[in-house]
């Protein structure tokens, strides 16, 4: 194990440098395996993902772990098993990839050995570079498991001797997790935020090609949800609702990642999103590795543009959509921030206020622990919310906090970020911080 772990670490330092990246080395079309705990989990999670992948010629197949067949209350077993399985092959259809359901029964999932090997074998076979799952923190214990599973997998896919009639993948894989909303002990944060507008219509044909369920009278969502209509096409359009409702929650909810990703004017208009986090195990790609993955390579320099206010109000500053003004600022499109900001530098943004109140301001930020500690200042309106650079761990590491709040009248107002006092910039040496963008939201009340 420990000249694995010696490989591992060099091609994460080889990834890191930008140099070992399957994406820009290899014309091989990336494969993708995506493992859930029932048919329809991978569906829901990353059908659109799949879908654009998939339209791009990547090779993607979505795993069931189990077969389905208790997750209704009207029918069980074989059948229904048999049904959930052609289910799933309609979605594979509609995404253009390959699709396995394993023979286990629903609610039955254990974390054992030899579920471990079954999924390494799956994962070798596919000869996987990314593999995406649940997170091993969720209500369900066939999702727990899944996370269990492919988390104990995550290494020994790389170990010849493991599972050895199966042949190892050529490097450790980028695993990464879906999104969720259970919040200990670990919200999710999401590494990467696409939109899946492009593909929405195969996302809700899959999820109208699945009645057992999400149409049948008795299927598992109808008959827990609460309001569902009596009506049969009045169900079918509710719960078809209710899973576009969860796509847009979390394109609502990761706004400002999208706005990083996508520009102020994209970003600000996708409808519908999925989310993913990097898993600490397995390789550690570079941001800029991810992004090309996630084909989210379109912006490579910041287009200052006017910021406009979200649904709820919220206005996201993001360095795309600001202007570095000064003689060192760069915007760096692998970390979507900008940075070289030395004491003359300043950004800029020019925004559209259209409710007049008090705004709770975020910074989103990294810094060298070195470099920590000198203070800034926010103009707007005539007011400085003034702060110090608190310390993030690395450049890499970005943070979002807190850094009290301001009053913004409506209207078109401009928004400085610049630091407060003078200090010296000697080659790469002293630098404020790396700004990846600034979040207002209204005080409600
Ligand atoms: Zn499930």
């Amino acid at each position: 194990m420990k000249t694995l772990f010696i490989l591992c670490a060099i091609t994460t330092a080889l990834s890191l440098s930008g140099q070992n990246s399957h994406a820009q080395t290899t014309d091989a079309p990336l494969r993708i395996i995506a493992f859930g705990a029932h048919p329809d989990d991978v569906e829901q999670k990353t059908g659109g993902m799949g879908a654009i992948w998939a339209a791009k010629g990547y090779k993607v197949k979505f795993v069931a772990m189990t077969n389905g067949d208790i997750g209704h209350f009207e029918s069980s077993g074989g059948a229904l098993a048999n049904r959930r399985l052609k289910e799933v092959q309609e979605c594979a259809r509609i995404f253009g990839i390959e699709t396995e359901v394993l023979d286990i029964h629903d609610g039955e999932l254990e974390p054992t050995l030899e579920n471990r090997k079954t999924v390494a074998r799956l994962i070798r076979d596919w000869q996987a570079d990314i593999v995406l799952f649940h997170r091993p923190y969720d209500y369900h214990p066939d999702h727990r498991y899944v996370g269990v599973l492919v988390q104990d997998a995550s290494v020994i896919v790389a170990a010849p001797f493991f599972t050895p009639n199966t042949p190892p993948t050529k490097k450790n894989p980028i695993f990464m997790y879906y999104s969720d909303n259970f919040m200990r002990p670990y919200a999710f944060d999401p590494t990467i935020v696409v939109s899946i507008d492009e593909v929405a219509d195969k996302k809700w044909n899959c999820i109208t090609a699945m009645p057992s369920q999400f149409g049948d009278e008795h299927s598992w969502q109808a008959s827990t949800y609460p309001n569902v209509p009596k009506d049969e096409q009045g169900r079918k359009d509710y719960l078809l609702k209710s899973v576009q409702l969860r796509n847009e929650a979390v394109a609502s909810k990761y706004r400002d990642r999208l706005i990083a990703f996508y520009g102020q004017d994209k970003g600000s208009k996708i409808k519908y999103a999925e989310a993913f986090e990097l898993c600490q195990y397995g390789r550690q790609p570079s941001m800029d590795e991810l992004k090309k993955i996630f084909l989210l390579n379109g912006h490579t320099t910041n287009q200052p543009a006017k910021v406009s206010p979200g649904q709820d109000g919220a206005l996201f500053l993001s360095a795309e959509a600001g202007k570095g003004v000064g003689p060192k600022i760069a915007y760096m499109p692998e970390a979507s921030a900008f940075g070289w900001f030395t004491a003359a530098d300043k950004v800029e943004w020019n925004v559209q206020v259209d409710k007049t109140g008090e705004y709770e301001v975020y910074l989103d930020w990294s810094v060298a622990d070195l470099e920590a500690g000198k203070p800034y200042v926010l103009e707007a309106a005539g007011q400085q919310l003034k702060g110090t650079v608190e310390r993030t761990g690395s450049w890499q590491t970005f943070k979002t906090e807190k850094i009290g709040t301001i009053k913004l009248t409506a209207g078109n107002r401009k928004l400085v970020f610049k630091p407060a006092s003078k200090f010296e910039t000697a080659g790469d040496k002293g630098a404020l911080l790396d700004l990846r963008g600034l979040k207002l939201i209204p005080v409600k009340g």
